[in-house]
């Protein structure tokens, strides 16, 4: 015999009830089964709701006929060739909606009646699915839990009177040789009373049934692989875990992991029957295997799991030191009001006594506690008892901890290097988990960092967010997806796209954005593009590593770098705009980034994809001195000087290289030299000195006459009129063997961009294409100077430098 057990998600469409049933069916044809099911998805919670609205007299009918017609509608869809009056369902329904309407005019739902209403969840799915299968051919009953199941009167969540339920089991069974669809959930006190067992329950309801039954296997089917690491709608990068020891699926699940009812394995441990988690929706993934069997794996842990809604109360004071009973009265008094206590932490000082329980209950347990300790209270020997709310529980869980140590300093470590701060830390004395109490705020980053630490310590994951998408932006994003296979074999690092902005729109998404379809998602699901609520959107995202790659040119944005810096938000970006702007703000956001920890890097603000900068920076931080830089930093003017040969007018010539695409559209910008002296200024910056823009001398290669022309075409009309200027400059240097070149130059502390003539001997006499070359005249590189020289723009080679930058920001931050 084999339980097979689907919750809610496996049967939430009649898409899933088709898959439910065809794997219902074909274990059915191996080996005998029983089935037990949950209500169909998120219809607890409704009718929840609903009885809640109604006790209150609010609105409540839509809510209600939309659970009855989604019934009826899977009831048409799975079995169209019954008429409703042979539907076993209608009559469920009219009860259920008669209970509703007679807590809306008595205006109170107990306990007890909640119960019975939320019970209809399980009855319609159960009923429904064993017509469905009879249907398909194998003759399958319904069988009402409350008929079998026994428990206590704890309403919500009873506890089962095992013995008997097991014998009623039993019974049944060896009467009801078919295939039973069981109610999940539910059962009855002894006097007929419905109850539920407590939200989730239908796990341990399968688990009972396979214990009073002998079952050779327990499978929990629902919407994940299995056990993973982690919740995966927290931690995208979670796995699946293969095996499983009782305990340890019990305490994942005790704090948080809701892939399993964490009382579902006490039935199963104490007849020793393996539980098997699987996906209703990939039935060929082996899923995870909960035995009594220990297993080894190479990580001390198994799963972090975590927990929102928690409270912590903390009780202090000088009157319990050395007092014996204390802790003994104040858990008797909170379990005597069923309040469960999650965790406790006390102080060796026996000083104070932490408590973590769920929220909805800290009102309550302060109430409790104040009236047991009344006395003291009052006489100063205990503090007023202190309540922190918002706060969450995260707990990393393995057998292997057992073994190995480290695992707490590597849980303090790594909050600590994220700014986690720990409230209290509990570890159980079977070494099996490790609970730390953070802020609420707090809990998916550190549940995403801890992830990180214990599974992937040698990988470093970036959340990455990226600003335009023109050019370079576009083409960082086609190399990121393209580079996406070597990334994910590449053990180190994991680069994830968070966000996505142009000026049409945005998309975020923090599990990372698909590469293969970013744009379609942009048009159809974009919001309107906002810098304030990218920004925001990142702060309150709070996810570790978050870096702005910052791919337009505009001042705007970086405006915004030192609140961002500020955030713990690195920069990675091509735009000038800051580091080449007042030296206040350069050195303001350089010491921001120091003290924030966070990196600003702009490697290809100079000479695009060349490693100009951070040679630069290589040389001062191994104890090089600069001496002198000299270069040509602009691809436009490169090109424009080595074509200029005889025969050539220098306006035709800078047409061309408009056409060619080499120049701005105005090529007025690149004639100037202020491009070319921004980078030159950014690379004084960078060797220590403290210059601003107007220390640059700077000749301007727009002729006169054309400076002020209104247009662009009346720029075009005016330029030739230069053309003899340059030409007697060109015929100049080439009568003494030389070639023009516009350079960039800095000795001395003394900056210059200007047309130059170079002869054979200097490094930029051989300049081709569109090459940037920059040489680096240092105590080292005395004699001959360190030269970088390459193709100093374009799109593919500046978003390779700023993907360069992002891989560099991964491996050493
Ligand atoms: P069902 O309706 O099948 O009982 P649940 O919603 O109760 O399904 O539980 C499955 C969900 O548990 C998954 O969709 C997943 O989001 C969540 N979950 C939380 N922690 C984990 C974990 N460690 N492993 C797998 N799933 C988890
Ligand atoms: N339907 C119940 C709930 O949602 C029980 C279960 O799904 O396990 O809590
Ligand atoms: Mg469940």
């Amino acid at each position: 015999m084999i339980i097979l057990k689907f919750g809610g998600t496996s049967v939430g469409t009649p898409e899933a009830i088709v898959k439910t049933v065809d794997i219902i069916i074909e274990a059915s044809e191996q080996k005998r089964v029983a089935v037990v099911v949950s209500a169909f998805g998120g219809v607890t919670d409704a009718l929840i709701q609903i009885a809640k609205a109604a006790a209150a007299g609010q609105p409540y009918t839509e809510a209600l006929q939309k659970i009855i017609r989604r019934h009826c509608e899977v009831w048409q869809a799975l079995l169209p060739q019954k008429t409703s009056s042979e539907s076993t369902i209608e009559p469920l329904l009219t009860e259920l909606q008669d209970i509703i309407t007679g807590i809306s005019l008595i205006r109170e739902v107990s306990p007890k009646t909640l119960d019975l209403v939320t019970s209809f969840g399980e009855r319609l799915s159960a009923s429904i699915i064993a017509q469905v299968i009879t249907a398909r051919g194998t003759h399958a009953e319904y069988l009402d839990a409350r008929s079998v199941v026994v428990t206590d009167h704890q309403f919500t969540r009873a506890l089962v009177q095992k013995e008997i339920t097991y014998e009623n089991i039993q019974k049944y069974f060896a009467s009801h040789p078919n295939l039973q669809v069981i109610t999940g959930f539910i059962g009855a006190t002894p006097n007929q009373a419905t109850t539920t067992l407590g939200r989730g329950g239908s796990d341990y309801s399968a688990s009972l049934f396979g214990a009073a039954l002998g079952a050779g296997e327990i499978q929990i089917w629902t919407d994940v692989d299995g056990v993973l690491t982690a919740d995966p709608r927290k931690v995208p990068d979670a796995f699946l875990v293969e095996s499983l020891s009782y305990e340890e699926a019990m305490e994942l699940a005790h704090f948080g992991a809701k892939v399993i009812y964490p009382p579902t394995m006490v039935p199963a441990l104490e007849s020793h029957i393996p539980v098997r988690i699987k996906n209703t929706f990939h039935r060929e993934v082996p899923g995870t295997l909960i035995n009594s069997v220990p297993t080894v794996s190479e990580q001390p842990i198994k799963g972090i799991s975590s927990m929102k809604n928690i409270a912590l109360l903390l009780v202090s004071g000088g009157g319990m030191v050395g007092i014996s009973g204390i802790a003994e009265r104040l858990f008797a008094s909170l379990a005597k009001e069923q309040i469960n206590v999650i965790l406790i932490t006390q102080a060796s000082s026996e000083y104070s006594i932490c408590l973590a329980i769920e929220r909805s209950q800290a009102e309550r347990a302060k109430e409790v506690i104040e009236a047991a300790f009344a006395l003291e209270l009052q006489s100063g020997l205990l503090n007023p008892i202190k309540v922190e709310d918002r706060v969450a529980i995260i707990a990393v869980v393995g057998n292997g901890m057992r073994e190995k140590p480290g695992s707490a300093g590597r849980l303090f470590q790594t909050l600590g290097k994220h700014h986690i701060n720990i409230m209290a830390i509990a570890q159980g004395s079977s070494e099996l988990n490790i609970s730390a109490v953070i802020r609420e705020a707090d809990e998916e980053r550190a549940i995403r960092v801890l992830h990180d630490s214990f599974f992937f310590p040698r990988k470093k994951i970036l959340h990455l967010f990226v600003i335009g998408t023109g050019l370079i932006g576009g083409a960082l994003l086609e190399q990121i997806k393209n580079q996406w296979a070597a990334l994910k074999e590449d053990q180190t690092i994991t680069l994830r796209i968070i966000g996505i902005m142009n000026s049409q729109g945005m998309i975020l998404n923090p599990n990372g954005i698909d590469l293969s379809a970013w744009k379609q998602t942009l048009s159809a699901e974009g919001l309107s593009s906002s810098l304030s609520t990218m920004i925001e959107t990142i702060r309150s995202l709070n996810l570790p590593s978050s870096v702005l790659v910052d791919c337009t040119a505009s001042e705007e944005i970086a405006a915004k770098y030192e609140e961002i810096l500020k955030c713990g938000i690195s920069i990675v970006t091509p735009n000038k705009k800051a580091n080449s702007g007042s030296l206040a703000r350069y050195q303001t956001l350089k010491k921001t980034a120091k003290e924030t920890g966070t990196w600003f890097l702009y490697q290809t603000t100079v000479g695009g994809g060349l490693p100009i900068i951070s040679t630069l920076r290589d040389l001062i931080a191994s104890g090089d001195r600069i001496t002198s830089i000299e270069g040509v930093l602009s691809g436009t003017l490169s090109w424009l000087f080595h074509s200029f040969t005889a025969g050539t007018s220098f306006g035709a010539l800078v047409k061309k290289a408009k056409d060619q695409g080499y120049t701005e559209p105005d090529p007025r910008d690149d004639l100037s030299g202020m491009d070319v002296a921004r980078k030159l200024l950014v690379l004084a910056r960078e060797a220590g000195l403290q210059m601003e823009l107007s220390d640059i001398q700077v000749e301007s290669l727009v002729p006169e006459a054309c400076k002020h022309a209104a247009s662009i075409e009346k720029f075009w009309q005016c330029l030739p009129q230069a053309d003899h200027v340059f030409e007697e400059r060109r015929k100049n240097s080439t009568m003494q063997g030389k070639k023009l070149c516009y350079l960039a130059s800095l000795k001395n502390s003394v900056a210059t961009v200007r047309l130059e003539m170079v002869g054979p001997e200097h490094p930029c006499y051989n300049l081709s294409g569109t090459d940037n070359l920059i040489a680096f005249t240092t105590d080292r590189y005395r004699e001959q100077p360190l030269i970088i020289r390459g193709p100093g723009a374009g799109a593919e080679v500046t978003a390779a430098g700023v993907l360069a930058d992002i891989i560099r920001l991964a491996k050493y931050s």
